[in-house]
């Protein structure tokens, strides 16, 4: 049985796949190109691949009887993978949920205080060597602490956002998902986005990628939201119409945005890296050692689970 992961991965989780498995790992971080995907398809039974690896239809369409069986995804966004097509082709595929929340929660509140509190901005003043020293009224940014917040998406890490929001900022959390949620604390549901856009001071997405949600703010959403509010991406880029977001924030119809997520990732437009009030984050939502180590653990998890006949912990469906 031979596996393939398609990046470099933390040094225990590549020790285990070495120890435990007839492994070769990839020793680039750039996405798979098409003949390497036709390679993992063909050449390997189980694939980690991950975040950039595009196995769309067409792929699995060019290889009608794949010799690989499982896709364990390095993540828990999995948009990058027809999985309807995938399955159609025998090749199952698995995520790796829960242990990229917090991690992911914590970035979106990075995003969310830089943004409010002008930190990139501040950060660019001390560096340039201009800045001139405090006064009363240098940098003003807006207060985060007892604001309302709307939260896009409220599963694992929209949850995690609503909680930090709640109990460490005292904010009113307000949200929308496909259905209502019991949660441990107060939270208004408000199905319909528009209305929840207009009526928060942050609005937070925590959404799938993928054709249900692409574009899902638009400029109907952008421009139904404060003057004053601010956007924060940590779901997928395509989840914003980035240009509609580009001209809100160029209108005025918003007051800043923090993304840590790109429409067509790695490219970021000029003109959002030209403005100050919008933060820019390299996709850090599950960049520590820590948290990359466990979802690496958690692919292989569902490796031996599949080699050994056990039901895969974290199976996808279509
Ligand atoms: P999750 O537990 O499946 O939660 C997704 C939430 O989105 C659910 O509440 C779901 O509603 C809601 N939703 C789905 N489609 C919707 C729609 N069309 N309209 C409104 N709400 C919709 O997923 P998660 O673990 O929180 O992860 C969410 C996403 O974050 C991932 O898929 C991934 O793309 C992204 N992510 C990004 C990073 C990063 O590095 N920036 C890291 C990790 C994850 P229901 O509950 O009602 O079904």
């Amino acid at each position: 049985m031979k596996l393939w992961i398609t990046r470099p991965m933390p040094p225990a989780v590549e020790a285990r796949a070495r120890a435990d498995f007839d492994a070769e790992i990839r020793d680039s971080n750039l996405p798979l190109s098409r003949d390497e995907m036709h390679r993992a398809l063909t050449g390997f039974d189980i694939v980690v691949p991950t975040l950039g690896d595009l196995f769309s239809a067409d792929i699995f369409a060019a290889v009608p009887q794949p010799r690989c069986k499982l896709l364990a995804n390095f993540g828990v966004g999995y948009n990058h993978i027809d999985v309807r097509a995938a399955l159609a082709a025998g090749v199952q595929v698995t995520n790796t949920p829960g242990a990229v929340t917090d991690a992911t929660a914590d970035i979106a509140m990075t995003l969310l205080l830089a943004t409010a509190r002008r930190a990139g901005e501040g950060e660019r003043l001390v560096r340039s060597g201009q800045w001139q020293g405090w006064h009363p009224t240098q940098m003003l940014g807006q207060h985060v602490t007892g604001k309302r917040v709307g939260i896009v998406g409220m599963g694992r890490i929209g949850q995690a956002i609503a909680r930090r929001c709640h109990f460490g900022f005292g904010m009113q959390v307000a949200y929308v998902a496909r259905s209502r949620k019991e949660l441990e604390f107060p939270a208004e549901y408000v199905p319909d986005l528009p209305a929840l856009a207009a009526s928060v001071d942050f609005l937070m997405l925590a959404v799938p990628g993928g054709a249900e949600t692409r574009h899902l703010i638009d400029a109907l959403v952008l421009d139904a939201m404060k003057p004053s509010a601010l956007l924060i991406n940590i779901a997928r880029g395509e989840v914003v119409d980035e240009t509609a977001l580009i001209g809100a924030l160029q209108g005025g119809q918003i007051a800043g945005a923090g993304l840590d997520v790109y429409e067509f990732e790695p490219e970021v437009p000029a003109a959002l890296r030209e403005m100050e009030n919008v933060t820019l984050l390299p996709h850090l939502g599950t960049a520590t050692e820590e948290v990359r180590t466990d979802m690496g653990n958690m692919a292989l998890d569902n490796v031996a689970a599949f080699l050994n006949g056990r039901p895969l912990p974290n199976a996808v469906t279509a």
